[in-house]
């Protein structure tokens, strides 16, 4: 028998731009897909759209096979990310949702200058980025925090304030569930894939059961090459792909080196799973 050929591509579909908290505008990041020669590219902003337009227009210039996404926090005990992918951003159901989430996140923007003024940081909404489309992010605070000299890296903000019981129960907003979230993304067209379950906080046990139960409200893959997935992650989640008949995707969640060092652009995969 003839050997099979292997293929390999390069893709990345889970991206951030600075229509929510990444470091690159929508088209700058289309032009770095076309300079690694990326077969696919999504753009998936956390809970907004609003970067998809130019991304669109950028992929026309650079012919770059472009795929709108979002990246949609939810909560269901922990915080659960569900990607949508292939969405159509005119739909008005989703134009609405992603209303609410800006005004939800703006609120919780003021909550969290409010937190950290509480602990002596004399933070305004003027130290934060102007023309933030809309998506505020702890990434943000993360930023003015090591300017400033309150922490040292990133990581230490999160560690020392973003990311604490007390931030927790001073910040926390409203989230939707992994399942509103599905049937808002199936509602705009896209499928939707649980992102990054390598991150999950529940043990193994509960993920199989979790993917079972958002299977019943519709889901239709996994993250399953994820940057920081081990390999042992990836042939386990693979695993429950194919148990679940779910789609398997691919993505670096680059933010860009001054949000998250150690993250690059684009993931090279073997062309079969797609
Ligand atoms: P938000 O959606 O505003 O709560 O911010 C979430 C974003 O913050 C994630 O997408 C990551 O980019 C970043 N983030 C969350 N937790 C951490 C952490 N422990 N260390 C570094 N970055 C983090
Ligand atoms: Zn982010
Ligand atoms: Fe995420
Ligand atoms: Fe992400």
């Amino acid at each position: 028998m003839e050997a099979i050929k292997e293929v390999s591509m390069r893709v990345d579909l889970h991206t951030h731009s600075t229509a929510s908290d990444g470091q690159y505008r929508p088209r700058e990041l289309v032009k770095m897909a076309k300079e690694h020669n990326l077969s696919l590219y999504a753009l998936t902003d956390h809970d907004t759209i609003d970067g998809i337009a130019e991304a669109r227009l950028a992929a026309l210039q650079y012919d770059v096979n472009f795929i709108p996404g979002i990246e949609i926090s939810t909560q269901l005990g922990e915080e659960i990310h569900i990607l949508g992918l292939r969405i159509d951003e005119t739909t008005p159901a989703l134009i609405q949702a992603c209303e609410e989430y800006k005004k939800s996140r703006l609120s919780r923007g003021q909550r969290i200058i409010d937190y950290l003024n509480s602990l002596g940081i004399p933070i305004t909404r003027n130290d934060l980025p102007e023309k933030n489309d809309g998506s505020l992010g702890r990434p943000h605070f993360a930023q003015y925090l090591q300017q400033n000299g309150f922490v040292r890296t990133r990581q230490e903000a999160f560690d020392r304030y973003l990311n604490t019981p007390a931030f927790h129960a001073a910040t926390d907003r409203k989230k939707p569930t992994p399942q509103e979230a599905i049937s808002l993304i199936h509602s705009a067209g896209g499928k939707a894939f649980l992102a990054h379950p390598g991150l999950l906080k529940m043990g193994k046990r509960w993920q199989e059961s979790l993917i079972v139960e958002l299977c019943e409200a519709g889901l239709d893959g996994l993250e399953v090459y994820y940057f920081k997935h081990t390999k042992n992650q990836v042939a386990f989640y693979r695993r429950l792909a194919i148990q679940n008949h779910l789609l398997c995707s691919c993505g670096s969640d680059f933010h860009g080196e001054s949000v998250k060092p150690d993250v690059p652009f684009g993931m090279e995969i073997d062309a079969d799973i797609l």
